[in-house]
């Protein structure tokens, strides 16, 4: 594997790679990230991974500092991945000035579920998607449905404008017991971990339900949350959404998704299911 730590090495490196297939993370990497990086080997002649911890889409006092930085271990399980080339800038090479151009997401998407619990995150993920879809240049880019409005933003911001790059999302990988891999699970203490798997088990509940037929949306959300918080949990919300554009669905409404954010001590866990 290769790697590069300046925009100038990876665009040589990459002039005569044929198809080009882009995992963008922030390290820390788990079997869901490998499981994309897998994926896209079907989709390119030279499969890129970036690592970059991206200041922008954080907000004050949430955990920029803190979060996990395990580069040696990342580029251990890349190369076991059979992964290409790496890029992984410092940020004087991303951000060399302040960002005086970026990305504006849509309030219909940057005011719902994630972008009303966190403003401007959605501002930040998608200005530095599109630095670096425009430093890789990929034919096509991997993204997982863990982070599930991330990957709306993301088709949508293609559409837009106009961008020619097949955008792929890839299904979550849990663990045994159900719980969405995440870098943040890394944070929580023994008794957590083991109460974790309760978002999972709330959202499989709701989305049984609605699978029976039950159409009471509100009821579900506000029964999820209550059951959260019963159990030590500060949920941010319980959603019953539409697949398509996550907006509020009618009564009988298919292709939905069920998405829920909830913090467990100071550990803020996101989980989705598809129903
Ligand atoms: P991150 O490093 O958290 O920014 O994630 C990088 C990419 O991996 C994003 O497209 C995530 O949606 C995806 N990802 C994170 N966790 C999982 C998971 N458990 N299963 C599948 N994809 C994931």
């Amino acid at each position: 594997m290769q790697i590069h730590d300046t925009i100038a090495g990876l665009r040589a490196a990459l002039k005569n790679a044929g198809r080009v297939a882009l995992v963008p993370t922030m390290g820390n990497l788990h079997e869901g990230h490998i499981s994309l990086m897998e994926q896209a080997r079907s989709h390119g002649d030279a499969v890129v991974a970036s690592i970059f911890v991206n200041r922008l889409q954080f907000r004050p006092g949430e955990d920029f500092e803190k979060y996990p930085r395990t580069f040696q271990a990342d580029c251990d399980k890349l190369i076991a991945a059979g992964v290409d080339h790496l890029f992984a800038p410092v940020e004087t090479e991303m951000y060399p000035r302040p960002q005086g151009y970026t990305v504006a997401v849509p309030k219909e998407q940057d005011g719902i579920l994630e972008g009303e619990f966190r403003p401007g995150h959605f501002n930040g993920m998608a200005t530095v998607v599109m630095k670096l879809f425009q430093i890789v240049q990929p034919d096509t880019a991997l993204f997982g449905k863990k982070d599930y409005q991330q990957l709306m933003v993301i088709r949508n911001m293609v559409q837009d404008l106009n961008l020619p790059i097949h955008i792929i999302g890839g299904e979550t990988i849990r663990a045994a017991d159900g719980l969405a891999l995440s870098s943040r699970n890394g944070y929580l203490s023994p008794d957590q971990r083991r109460e974790a798997p309760r978002l999972f088990e709330t959202l499989t509940k709701v989305v049984d339900a609605l699978r029976h037929g039950n159409i009471d949306f509100p009821a579900l959300e506000r029964d999820a949350a209550i059951q959260l918080r019963n159990n030590q949990w500060q949920p941010d919300y319980v959603a019953i959404r539409k697949k398509s554009d996550l907006q509020l669905p009618a009564a009988h409404d298919s292709g939905l998704v069920v998405l829920a954010a909830a913090r467990l001590g100071s550990t803020r866990l996101i989980d989705n299911l598809e129903v």
